[in-house]
């Protein structure tokens, strides 16, 4: 049986960010992580260069059924706190656009940074250690296939359900349910959208066709680029919308955000009335979109003989273009879970369980779920430094 007096489950953004925190305060700290090797999401993202955080992130920027819970980890350790361990670290970074950060060169310095600060902390870090049961005594005693840990202090940072063939499990759920936690119902966030089987016959062909666009969906709206798959909608705007559709609802989406149609029609029906409608749309929106919109709402026609009836259509269809999406891609392209560990049953300042004194859960496997842009590591980042700062 190891002993320690932290055991962390997980070696992702959260549990390393836990780990070495909780460590360099001279807690001895065990990170055990099931895959063969540790931070395989931070490798992966954004890209390949990790959008590691944003600068504009807060509280606005997250889901959860208690959107309070995650103010207090926000302000005690915001991005400007992670933009300093960078710094401190001489990683080069760039902001590419919304306050969105990113590596310079790889994802792999981000991991390296971690691993550096668990060093300094002392971190036992074992992989390959799939921890299949939990029980508590009066510790924690933990078992994978081969060995046994036992620990007074339970870090729970084994993540959410996305990318299950990266090792994605409902192990934190289900420790949560073990122990008497609820779990507010999970569904796959920042996902690519699918269309109905009617309107992927309507749309076929528009695979690879991107344009930048304004959508709601409920109160929430996004503008960001929208690209079409052969499977329905994805793009930076989709995946951001995707958060907070639910099934059977219908999106708006604004083909044309920075134009006035019925303005545009009127500046071309004086100088080229004889132009054609598909040409005038043709200037502002990719070409194969425009034609297949109006083969299948209002045959093209020269601007002056567009008639009021016409144009309030072309208004609907290119301001106020409805899709109803049949599903999302799920987790299997999902890079988010929404829902998770109910965060009424945490303690805001220490992620420890309210239910079960030396129980704590970080990250993604907790009810908090950020926008796409560098939010979700944030959430890693300040809930697993906050936690480390108590565990
Ligand atoms: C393709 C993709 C790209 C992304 N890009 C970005 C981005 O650029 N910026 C951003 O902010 N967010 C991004 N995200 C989201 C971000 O990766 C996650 O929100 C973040 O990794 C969550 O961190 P975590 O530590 O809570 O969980 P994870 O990173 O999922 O880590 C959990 C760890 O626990 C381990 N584990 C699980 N169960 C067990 C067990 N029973 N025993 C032992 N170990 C276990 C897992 O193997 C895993 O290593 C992306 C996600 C994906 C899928």
């Amino acid at each position: 049986m190891t002993q320690a007096d932290v055991i962390v489950i997980g070696a992702g953004a959260a549990g390393l960010m836990c780990a070495s925190t909780a460590a360099q305060r001279g807690r001895r700290v065990l990170l055990l992580e099931g895959a063969e090797k540790v931070g395989k999401k931070i490798l992966i993202s954004g890209g390949g260069r990790c959008n590691f955080t944003n600068i504009q992130a807060g509280p606005d920027n997250y889901i959860s059924a208690n959107p309070h819970f995650c103010k207090s980890a926000f302000q005690r350790y915001t991005a400007w706190d992670f933009i300093d361990l960078i710094e401190r670290h001489e990683i080069a970074y760039h902001e590419k656009t919304l306050g969105q950060l990113f590596c310079d060169d790889r994802s792999r310095l981000v991991v390296d940074l971690l691993l550096d600060e668990c060093r300094q902390g002392g971190v036992e870090i074992r992989t390959g250690c799939q921890i299949q049961s939990v029980t508590k005594q009066d510790q924690f005693e933990l078992s994978d296939a081969t060995a046994s840990y036992s620990a007074s202090s339970l870090m729970i940072a084994s993540g959410g359900l996305s990318i299950p063939k990266m090792g994605a499990s409902s192990f934190g759920h289900d420790i949560a349910r073990q122990f008497g936690l609820g779990i507010v119902p999970c569904r796959p966030g920042l996902v690519p959208l699918t269309f109905t089987a009617a309107d992927l016959e309507r749309y076929d062909g528009l695979s690879g066709v991107s344009t930048p666009v304004r959508l709601r969906c409920g109160k929430q709206s996004f503008r960001e680029a929208m690209l079409f798959t052969h499977k329905g909608l994805s793009g930076p705007a989709i995946l951001q919308i995707s958060s907070y559709w639910q099934p059977g609802e219908s999106i708006t989406i604004d083909l044309l955000p920075d134009l006035e149609l019925v303005s545009e029609v009127a500046t071309w029906r004086r100088p080229r009335p004889a132009a054609e409608l598909k040409t005038m749309l043709a200037t502002h929106l990719p070409a194969r979109l425009v034609q297949r919109l109006l083969e299948l709402h209002l045959p093209s026609k020269p601007i002056r003989q567009l008639n009021e009836r016409d144009i309030q259509l072309l208004t609907r269809l290119f301001h106020e273009w409805e899709v109803k999406p049949g599903g999302t891609e799920g987790y299997r392209k999902a890079e988010v879970t929404i829902g998770g560990v109910e965060s009424a049953e945490l303690s805001s300042k220490t992620f420890e369980s309210s239910k079960v004194p030396g129980l704590y859960f970080i990250g993604e496997v907790v009810d908090v779920t950020g926008w796409l842009g560098g939010y979700n590591f944030q959430w890693a980042w300040s809930s697993g430094h906050c936690a480390g700062l108590f565990v």
